[in-house]
């Protein structure tokens, strides 16, 4: 139940395709597209070294982006921060008997398959933390 790295930032914004040019512009390496049902989202991933940037559009009135976007004055910004973890499921565990507030119990499933779980910001001083385990 290690933390390992940071694995990726996630940035919501209102038009994929816009802010996927303005990141390219900027020299970032675009590695691809996903939609993630789960989460009712459309992600578009660039790498920088170690880590990625993902950026997310909403797909449903109902998705956490779009609500975010909502809060943030209908506008982007960075939605959460990854961490890749060894071990999920004992992680929040572990976080759970520590009295954090856990958004997802149990692991679902994000971008490339990976085991995804959020941990609410009111227990990590206004962050939203995404905990995600690549198998
Ligand atoms: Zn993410």
């Amino acid at each position: 139940m290690k933390l390992n790295k940071i694995d990726h930032i996630g940035i919501a914004v209102t038009d994929l395709e816009a802010a996927k040019k303005l990141y390219e512009a900027m020299g970032f390496r675009y590695t691809g597209r996903e939609t993630v049902e789960d989460q009712k989202v459309e992600t578009a991933f660039f790498e920088i070294g170690e880590s990625k940037i993902e950026l997310l559009a909403a797909t449903d009135p109902s998705s956490p982006i779009a609500k975010f976007i909502e809060k943030n004055g209908n506008k982007g910004g960075i939605a959460h921060i990854a961490i890749n973890v060894t071990d999920i499921e004992e992680k929040l565990k572990d976080l759970q008997s520590k009295g954090f507030q856990l958004i997802d119990e149990t692991p679902k499933t994000g971008a490339h398959g990976a085991k995804i779980a959020f941990v609410h910001p009111k227990s990590t001083s206004g962050v939203l933390l995404e905990l995600c385990e690549k198998l």
